[in-house]
């Protein structure tokens, strides 16, 4: 019985959270300044899905994406994807099409889930909820909205994505 492994690359702007998600999910863990450890390309957690141990290896880059440079080693053999905006900066909302974008062309249709973080900042929002939704719906994506900071919906988009890939 060979486990199952699933290479998920998280994709969005700068500074949306896609390292503390990783963080989050892999080590239960929330700092106000994540830096990511270099040398390390992903961090695992394995998840039992249909009584199927499941192995997610989460991707992250150390912040190339402020500068459009995330080579194509990043996305090789990508398997799953996150696409993460901010639910405080309105940029990183505009910049999703573009992320879904690069990764189709990178990586082809694979199991994309579309992650507004931070909505524990909701005061502050930069974005509609129903903007929001329409994105969503034009995109085709199973949508979450998470903070990473609460510990809010966080499993649920790994758990979406694993359950996405093994109905393949
Ligand atoms: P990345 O550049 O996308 O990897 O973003 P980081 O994970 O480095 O996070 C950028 C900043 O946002 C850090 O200060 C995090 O602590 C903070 N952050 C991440 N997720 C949340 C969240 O859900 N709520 C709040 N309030 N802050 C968050
Ligand atoms: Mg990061």
């Amino acid at each position: 019985d060979v486990e199952t492994a699933i290479k998920v690359v998280v994709v969005g702007n700068g500074a949306v959270g896609k390292s503390s998600m990783i963080q989050r999910y892999c080590k239960g863990i929330f700092t106000k300044d994540y830096k990511k450890t270099i040398g390390v390309d992903f961090l695992e957690r394995q998840i039992e899905v249909n009584n199927e141990d499941i192995r997610l290896m989460l991707w992250d880059t150390a912040g190339q994406e402020e500068f459009d440079a995330i080579t194509k080693a990043y996305y090789r053999g990508a398997q799953a994807c996150v696409l993460v905006f901010s639910t405080t900066d309105r940029q990183s909302f505009e910049a999703i099409e573009s992320w879904k974008g690069k990764v189709e062309d990178e990586c082809g249709d694979i199991p994309t889930v579309l992650v507004q973080n931070k909505i524990d900042l909701v005061e502050d929002a930069k974005v509609e909820t129903e903007e929001a939704d329409t994105l969503a719906k034009k995109l085709k994506l199973r949508f979450y909205r998470t903070s990473v900071k609460d510990n809010l919906n966080v499993e649920d988009v790994f758990r979406y994505l694993a359950d996405k890939y093994l109905e393949r």
